[in-house]
């Protein structure tokens, strides 16, 4: 595999490690999909999550602007499916830190650790396994800036937008790979319902 892998090396790294799956997959926001990805499955084996980062810290490095920080940039991820992604981009970059945020359950706002705290003029990188409507990043984004930090770019290992995904407007945005699923906003819009496939619930 080359120092960056190709979008075919990086779908057939999902497919083998049974990261991506093809199927009829319900969210728990009601939105039906042919398709599912659940990335941590593939950064579980060492080789490739060092192979995913290390493709993706090239395509950060590619950036002038992002290059010339990179000494005094953090690697931050809005939650723990984007941990091994922000270790991988943090060591290939030699970046400064990486940190995550979390939420105690699902109804709180998310928060860093206690006595976590941004630095004045800190300049941040936002990294996860995946880019699929963008609420999680949009929300840590949001966060970091209110404590004083300035995002400089979105780096995820597969962009899978959605009819919803929020707009990151001139944020430069690096991904390994895009995926296009067949989205259907509920069971009463969707294809494979009306065939009767056989429907599984995904978690997240
Ligand atoms: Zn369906």
């Amino acid at each position: 595999m080359h120092l960056l892998p190709t979008q075919e090396e990086v779908v057939r790294v999902l497919r083998e490690t049974g990261a991506l799956r093809d199927g009829h997959f319900e969210y728990p926001s009601g939105m039906h999909s042919n398709e599912y990805l659940q990335v941590p499955l593939a950064m579980r084996y060492h080789q490739h999550a060092r192979t995913l980062s290390v493709g993706l810290s090239r395509l950060l490095r590619a950036n002038t602007e992002i290059r010339a920080i990179i000494p005094e940039l953090s690697i931050v991820a809005p939650a723990t499916g984007g941990l091994p992604v922000a270790y991988g981009v943090c060591e290939a970059l030699r970046a400064r830190q990486v940190y995550w945020a979390e939420r105690e359950d699902e109804t709180r706002p998310m928060r860093f650790r206690q006595y976590l705290e941004q630095h004045p003029g800190e300049q941040v990188v936002l990294v996860d396994d995946i880019l699929r409507s963008g609420s999680k990043l949009s929300e840590m984004k949001t966060l970091l800036e209110s404590h004083g930090a300035t995002v400089v770019g979105l780096a995820v290992i597969i962009y899978q937008p959605t009819p919803d995904t929020r707009n990151f407007g001139s944020l430069p945005l690096y991904y390994l790979a895009k995926l296009d699923a067949r989205y259907y906003a509920d069971a009463a819009h969707c294809d494979l319902c009306r065939r009767g496939a056989k429907l599984e619930k995904v978690w997240v």
